[in-house]
């Protein structure tokens, strides 16, 4: 349903959306029904089933969706990590071999590492800095290269042009969690990737109260996807769905409300005396600065910052801060400030976070779509 719906802000609003409207409603109803009528259908992933993944709440979404990501379709799933999971499971088989770029998720990473030899799966991780030194990396078993749009804490811009020109070469398939970027600013699949996953935990719902995830692509990568979650059983509920297509309507005005608050507050830790280091895309002393320009549309609501005296002056000035919740997760309305080496990096050894630049008094920060005056004003009392 593309028609006249072209652009990312009508489409956030209007594709997907049944025509014609169901009984004259504006907004797509929540059907709230596990099972459907039988209607001759032939195949046991057509049955329309909740669990399949194919009641009108869950195809509306995944419709509006696969618009916004400019793919074929999409498939929603009941997290990011269902979505992340169900997809590595369905691309690769006992055997096949997955390079990874090196700093993934916390979740992806354990995935990677702790499962996938117990189920005959192998990987390596990549610079994803530094093509020259994927080719030796290269197995005569690699199926598929693993990316994230941006990482987590330390904002890093990986060469994604690249990861899409040396997997052609060398017929893998690409995948992407383009979380932290959304489709507001940064499109994959235009890009070459195979496949786009999100966290819709995070911005495409934005708002804090659900949890959900996605997977874009072809038709006939979603189709095999949407087969091996029909077995595993992540779908999402009608309800999270109906919640995960309204916050899509304010999307594209978060989100670039997200890159300039960011961007102001970036600039805004970067000249003052008590910071360390800030580490975001969009600043000009961003090492990747000029890469993440010609990449992305804008570079996102998160970002990371050290200030001196380490741990103890970070746990204070969280305690200081009063509109941030000091919170892990990222992405809605709210700004949230976390500690990655008490939250999301807590798994890894002290000396694993140092050589990964995550330093004990690294803070991160997702900034909300309040007032970007009020925020600085309160981070300037906090760091006083
Ligand atoms: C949060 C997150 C995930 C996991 O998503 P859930 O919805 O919590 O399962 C995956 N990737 C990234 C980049 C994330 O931020």
């Amino acid at each position: 349903m593309s028609g006249p719906f072209k652009r990312l802000e009508t489409q956030v609003v209007h594709a997907g959306d049944p025509r014609p409207r169901i009984d004259g409603a504006v907004e797509i109803p929540i059907f709230q029904s596990a099972t459907y009528e039988y209607r001759g259908e032939a195949r046991y992933d057509d049955v329309r089933y909740l669990r399949l993944n194919n009641t009108p709440t869950q195809l509306a979404l995944q419709a509006k969706i696969a618009a916004l990501e400019g793919a074929q379709s999409a498939l929603v799933t009941a997290s990011g990590m269902a979505a992340i999971t169900t997809t590595l499971l369905t691309v690769l088989t006992a055997g096949d071999h997955l390079l990874a770029q090196s700093c993934l998720y916390g979740g992806t990473h354990d995935f990677v590492t702790r499962e996938f030899a117990g189920l005959g799966l192998s990987a390596d991780f990549i610079d994803a800095d530094r093509p020259e030194t994927w080719r030796a990396q290269l197995k005569p078993n690699t199926r598929a290269v693993y990316v994230e749009a941006m990482t987590n804490p330390l904002l890093e811009v990986a060469d994604l042009s690249a990861v899409v020109e040396f997997a052609r070469a060398h017929r893998l398939l690409t995948i992407i969690d383009n979380t932290f970027a959304s489709p507001v600013n940064y499109r994959p699949i235009a890009a070459g990737f195979d496949l786009s996953i999100h966290s819709a935990t995070k911005y495409l719902n934005g708002h804090s109260d659900i949890v959900a995830g996605v997977v874009s692509g072809s038709q006939a990568l979603i189709e095999r996807i949407r087969h091996k979650a029909n077995y595993l059983g992540g779908s999402l509920d009608p309800h999270a769905a109906f919640l995960v297509n309204r916050g899509l309507k304010t999307l594209v005005l978060r989100v670039r409300y997200q890159n300039e608050s960011t961007l102001r507050l970036a600039q805004f830790l970067e000249s003052h005396p008590a910071v360390n280091a800030v580490h975001y895309a969009g600043l000009a002393s961003h090492p990747r600065h000029e890469r993440a320009r010609r990449l992305f549309a804008g570079f996102g609501g998160v970002l990371s910052f050290e200030l001196q005296g380490g741990a103890e002056r970070a746990d204070e000035f969280a305690s200081r801060v009063q509109i941030p919740a000091v919170a892990p997760s990222l992405g809605g309305v709210h700004t949230l400030l976390t500690r990655p080496a008490t939250t999301s990096h807590s798994g890894l050894a002290p000396e694993d976070r140092r050589r990964l630049g995550i330093s004990d008094g690294l803070l991160r920060l997702s900034v909300g779509v309040e007032a970007t005056e009020d925020l600085l004003e309160d981070f300037a009392q906090a760091l006083r």
